[in-house]
Parts: structure tokens; C-alpha cells; sequence
């Protein structure tokens, strides 16, 4: 299934005005070539971001993100060669794991706030968790952990743009919660992980993304060199331009979802 919409995309986009007002008219990929090709075009994106930056494409990870997608759509881009996804609710993630436990080299990356009770199925089933933002949790998923015997890899999540409907730790408060992760050493921290602000405003977009860079680089003496998971499908070549190693894409692949992303980012939290 071809789609004309798609090619008025072009694949080496110069400008890199946040295109949150396309969020939209994302068509929905609904065969293995839609995957294979909407891989590619995003893949070339990310190319071009790093040739601009003069950063190596191998710095850079694209974490597909298959939230609110079924199981026959995921498995489609499975087999475009997706073998990681990343999906906000727990509860969703642990289902879709579940219905597709044969396949076997398929891996579930967390990317949503997780509240501590359900810290004990994220232990069980993901590789992968990228909203860390409380002790409480992390206590909680160590223990989890042991019992299960397994690692964790994590990412700290930051409020950089200071919105209070976003999860995270205000940017001043990471260095001491990193401090005190260190009695729990099944979580194996990776780095820092934030969503910029959500405006069509490049340089707002790009400030968030600067902060966290920032931030990085004065726990770098105390942590080494921590990934930055910043950017998705309307931002991220801005990400890559300010040091992402991780982008999340979920609608520049899926195609669009039909929900507004605040209902995937309840405020009160
Ligand atoms: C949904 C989501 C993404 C991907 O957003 P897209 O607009 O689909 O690219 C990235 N990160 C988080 C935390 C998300 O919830």
C-alpha cells in the first residue's frame, strides 16, 4: 500500500522547524514495506542531522515507539526489522509482550512514567526503562529486579522545560538523585531522558534539549559520558543537533495516532 502523502516528505529535510502540526497527516503504515519505508526515510533524517552536526550516525539510536498500536501492526514492523519498541503504559507494554512472547528477539523499552505499583511488571518483562524520577520506584524495581535476577538499563528523567504536566526531576535536583542510586545495583543507569516543550517554536524546543546536554556534562566527571534520550518524530533533528543519542519515533514510523499527546501525559503527576 502506497501512499502519496508520504513522498511530499522529503527524506533530507534541511529545516528543522518542529513539526508538531504534521503530527496528523502521518499516514498510517499498514504493510511490512510501509514499515521498511518510513524506517528509511526517518533513518535518513537522522543521517542528515548528524552529516550537519558532524556527529557519527552510529551515536545515535532510533528507538521505535509503538504506543496505541495493535499487535498486528507491531508485528509488521517487527518484520521491517524493528527488534526494540517503546511504549508508555506499562500495563500496554506488558500485554503486547505477552501476546508476542514467539517472538523471541523482540525487546520492550519503557518510556512512560511508572507508578510503583506496577514496578514489578517492568521488572519482568523490559530491557529497558527510561522514566526513572522517584526513589520510591527505583527501590522498588531494584528489589523486583533481584528477585527476578535480572538488570535493568535506565534512564533518569528531567523536566526541562518546566511545564508541571510533565514528569521529571527539575534539572537542579539530578545530580543529588543520581547520588543516591547507587544502592541499587540492578538498575544499570544509562543516562537522562526528557520531552521538550511541545511548541512549534524551534528555539524553545532547542533550549530543552540544550539544558539537558548541559546537565550531562556536569555529571560527566562523577558519571562518565551518559546518553541523551531527547527528540521524537516532530523534533528530533533538532535533538540530534544538541547531542541526542536515543530518539524516540513513534509517528514518523506508525504513523499518526489518534489521540492528542496529552492524554499520554496526564497532568497531576
Ligand atoms: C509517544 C512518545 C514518543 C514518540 O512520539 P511521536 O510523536 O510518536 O514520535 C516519544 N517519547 C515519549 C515519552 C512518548 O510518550
Amino acid at each position: 500500500m502506497k501512499n502519496i502523502e508520504k513522498s511530499t516528505e522529503p527524506s533530507s529535510i534541511i529545516d528543522t522547524q518542529p513539526r508538531h502540526e504534521m503530527h496528523n497527516r502521518w499516514p498510517r503504515a499498514e504493510c511490512v514495506q510501509d514499515f521498511i519505508d518510513n524506517l528509511a526515510a526517518v533513518q535518513s533524517r537522522i543521517d542528515a542531522a548528524c552529516l550537519r552536526a558532524g556527529r557519527s550516525t552510529s551515536d545515535v539510536r532510533l528507538l521505535p515507539v509503538s504506543k496505541t498500536m495493535d499487535e498486528q501492526h507491531i508485528r509488521l514492523a517487527h518484520q521491517a526489522g524493528c527488534k526494540i519498541l517503546g511504549e508508555n503504559k506499562v500495563q500496554e507494554a506488558w500485554g503486547k509482550s505477552q501476546a508476542m512472547s514467539d517472538l523471541t528477539d523482540l525487546k520492550w523499552s519503557v518510556i512512560g512514567h511508572l507508578q510503583s505499583n506496577k514496578a514489578k511488571l517492568v521488572a519482568r518483562f523490559a530491557s529497558e526503562f527510561q522514566a526513572l524520577d522517584s526513589l520510591n520506584t527505583a527501590e522498588i524495581l531494584n528489589r523486583r529486579l533481584e528477585l527476578e535476577n535480572r538488570t535493568l538499563d535506565v534512564f533518569v528523567q528531567v523536566n526541562t522545560s518546566a511545564e508541571p504536566s510533565k514528569y521529571g526531576l527539575a534539572p537542579e535536583n539530578v545530580a543529588d538523585f543520581m547520588a543516591q542510586l547507587s544502592p541499587f545495583p540492578n538498575l544499570r543507569v544509562k543516562g537522562l531522558m526528557t520531552l521538550a516543550e511541545f511548541s512549534s517554536d524551534a528555539d524553545r524546543v532547542r533550549a530543552c534539549f540544550i539544558r539537558l546536554r548541559n546537565l550531562r556534562d556536569q555529571l560527566a566527571e562523577v558519571y562518565g559520558n551518559l546518553h541523551l534520550s531527547m527528540g521524537m518524530s516532530g523534533d528530533f533533528e533538532i535533538a540530534i543537533e544538541e547531542g541526542a543519542n536515543v530518539v524516540r519515533v513513534g509517528q514518523a514510523i506508525f504513523g499518526a495516532r489518534s489521540l492528542p499527546d496529552d492524554h499520554f501525559w496526564p497532568t497531576g503527576g
